[in-house]
């Protein structure tokens, strides 16, 4: 069970606004927040603490009495009023609360603003969950192994699975104390090129969840220049930072997936202020390198009731992501140019037929509109193929979790063996390359056939067996239903929409 599960498991007070409060055991494990600046105990230096878990700074506390020493505090009810609150002549008694407000209406912080205590402070603190959650990189698997594990899960892009096994097992290599030196270790940021539905976001929540790293995935297109309406490029890093389940210590350990990374390209032939494309690769370029970045906890964008925290970037790996449409035909352009006249006809049936992706470099990604410094960021470049018949009829049934099996195994529990023919896998695999969406389409074509099989099947408990045909897929005739110990004849064909 992990962490957030504990803590969920423990959270036995929850307050009036359903808001999920941190009490009594797991205090131990988050920072206190100032009240006033929201900043935490690890930014302020030791807080003043009060009763009813109340805490405050030096500064905010030196604040407010310097207001107080410049005399009658304007604007402040009455009774708030430390001046006003000890005249005796007054109704109201008053009170000192140096504060200017009612200490009563503050409710707790919740719980997705309160940072985790530093894991050096929470071993010392005698709880070894904490300590455990220290990554140990010495352990981390050798990339034949973390290619082994990406294998049971994703089907093809052998290249692309070789590359990113390699460049995260350097990655958190060169995150080890061990490789601090004289050599600086470069980051290995990277960036993949496919089409969409081929298996991009997969491979990397695939590999977040080997390696056991936060992973947050965010979308370039919600992003935009600071100021202007959408979120601020710091809005990845507070994903991962609830990815991490505010632990600024495992999310700068993580990995953030930023998808849809063609979206931002220069805006060609544009005269004005290019705010979600070119803006958007400027603002990046600083998390991308390494930098301590002021990050909102709890929230994706900045505001006075939020607190703030520092979150360093050299350790995070930025992975990118997108289907660069078109680029295919700048890199045919450039490969063709130069060519001797009379050649290229022949060289341009050649590169119809190979991958021609898989020829990209810089220069070609600098024709996309993507800036010269953004790509200089992320070293390793790598493409994924589409997904040809054969590809998408393993993912149905192949992976560890392939959505055949999961179907299977639903319909055994109602002691019934679910069978496909080979030729239904094909005609489902057509269907999914009629919709041109690579694997996303298998799902919603499963479902759609499946739905009437999950719906009549558990009616009749003789049912022993179930095989999907080609003719059902295409709507031309029913399953073949066997019973337990006998074999039934054809079901009745189903009319569009129908049931069994
Ligand atoms: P994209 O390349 O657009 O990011 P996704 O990774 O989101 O595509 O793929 C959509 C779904 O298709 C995934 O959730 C996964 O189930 C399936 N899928 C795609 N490619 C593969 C693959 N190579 N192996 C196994 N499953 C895949």
């Amino acid at each position: 069970m992990d962490d957030k599960d504990n803590i969920n498991e423990n959270d036995n007070i929850v307050d009036n606004n359903n808001n999920d409060i941190i009490k009594n055991d797991d205090d131990n494990k988050y920072e206190d927040i100032c009240y006033m600046c929201r900043r935490p105990e690890s930014q302020t230096g030791r807080l003043l603490k009060m009763a009813g878990s109340f805490c405050v700074c030096a500064d905010c506390m030196q604040k407010t009495f310097n207001l107080m020493n410049a005399g009658d505090i304007p604007g402040f009810p009455i009774d708030m009023n430390p001046i006003k609150g000890n005249d005796k002549n007054s109704d109201n008694p008053g009170g000192f609360n140096p504060f200017g407000f009612n200490i009563g209406y503050i409710g707790d912080i919740p719980k997705s603003q309160r940072l985790k205590k530093k894991h050096a402070e929470a071993s010392a603190s005698g709880n070894p969950e904490d300590a455990a959650h220290v990554l140990d990189f010495r352990k981390l698997p050798p990339p034949h192994k973390i290619k082994e594990s990406l294998d049971e899960y994703v089907i093809g892009q052998e290249k692309a699975k070789k590359v990113i096994s390699v460049a995260v097992y350097n990655h958190y290599k060169r995150v080890t104390k061990d490789a601090s030196g004289d050599i600086e270790i470069g980051k290995s940021n990277m960036l993949m090129i496919g089409p969409t539905g081929c298996g991009k976001t997969y491979l990397v929540q695939t590999l977040a969840r080997i390696l056991n790293v936060p992973l947050a995935i965010t979308d370039a297109t919600s992003l935009t220049e600071a100021g202007y309406i959408g979120d601020d490029v710091e809005s990845v890093l507070s994903k991962l930072l609830m990815a991490a389940d505010n632990d600024v210590e495992r999310a700068e350990t993580g990995i953030v997936f930023i998808d849809e990374i063609d979206k931002i390209a220069k805006k060609k032939n544009t005269t004005s202020r290019d705010v979600s494309g070119e803006s958007v690769q400027q603002g990046l370029l600083r998390i991308l390198e390494g930098a301590e970045v002021q990050v909102p906890v709890g929230a994706t964008s900045k505001n006075a009731m939020v607190p703030m925290t520092t979150i360093n970037t050299r350790n995070i790996l930025f992975i990118c992501g997108g289907a660069f449409p078109e680029l295919e035909k700048i890199i045919k352009k450039r490969l063709l140019t130069g060519s001797g006249i009379g050649f290229n006809s022949i060289l341009s049936d050649k590169y119809d037929e190979e991958d021609v992706l898989s020829h990209v470099n810089n220069e070609d990604l600098r024709e996309f509109g993507m800036i010269p410094e953004f790509i200089g960021r992320l070293p390793v470049v790598y493409t994924l193929s589409g997904l040809d018949k054969s590809m998408l009829v393993k993912i149905m049934s192949e992976p560890k979790n392939a959505i055949l099996k999961q179907y299977q195994k639903l319909l055994a529990l109602d002691d019934v063996e679910l069978m496909f023919d080979d030729d239904a896998l094909e005609a489902i695999a057509d269907k999914a390359l009629e919709k041109e969406t690579g694997a996303r389409g298998l799902r919603s074509i499963i479902e759609e056939f499946m739905l009437d099989i999950m719906y009549e099947i558990p009616k009749d408990r003789s049912i022993g067996r179930v095989t999907i045909t080609r003719d059902y897929i295409e709507s031309k005739g029913g399953p073949r239903i066997e019973l337990h110990g006998a074999v039934a004849p054809m079901i009745p064909p189903v009319s569009e929409g129908g049931s069994l």
